[in-house]
């Protein structure tokens, strides 16, 4: 059973600082900012800005407290993904957010820290895939964001997040 893992805030550090690096390299950039009590670690997708009105965005809280050299709480305050766009408005998100828990299965802590960082990694690389494939709105040019039907037994579509304004709605 996967259990909690104490992750330390220099170990996230460490992990955000070769995220960091490895997305300069793609022609990205990353940056840092803070949330109410809480770090989050930016990643702007500018190798997708030929997008015209916006810039794919994967936003990551941390979990790690503003000031302090801690992570904020336990057990079940995950760290979120959040695949988005920013636009001239600010933030959209264009999906629902992922939640990754700070837990790993029983073993060493070494083997624990490794097996959390790799899962991590993963679900960094899906919000990237995600992030990268977001669309524009064939109407006015904003993102389109991934929507639940309230009929259709809650089938997943695209909506244009201009709503109410452009109503452009695709299926998946
Ligand atoms: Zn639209």
């Amino acid at each position: 059973m996967a259990r909690f893992i104490e992750i330390s805030t220099s170990e996230l550090e460490t992990f955000f600082n070769g995220i960091a690096n490895c997305c300069e390299a793609n022609g990205d950039t990353s940056y840092w900012e803070t949330q109410g009590s809480e770090m989050v670690f930016g990643l702007v997708l500018m190798s997708r800005q030929n997008l015209g009105a916006f810039v794919p965005e994967i936003k990551i809280y941390t979990t790690i407290a503003k000031g302090a050299s801690t992570v904020r709480g336990c057990g079940k305050d995950a760290i979120r993904i959040v695949v988005g766009a920013s636009l001239e408005s600010g933030f959209k998100p264009c999906a629902k957010s992922q939640k990754l828990l700070r837990t790993a299965p029983a073993g060493s802590r070494d083997d624990r820290v490794a097996a959390f960082f790799d899962r991590f990694k993963k679900a960094l690389r899906a919000a990237y895939k995600a992030a990268a494939t977001i669309e524009a709105c064939p109407r006015c040019g904003r993102p389109m964001a991934q929507r639940k039907s309230k009929a259709n037994g809650g089938s997943l579509f695209l909506g244009c997040t201009g709503y109410p304004a452009c109503k452009t709605t695709k299926s998946l």
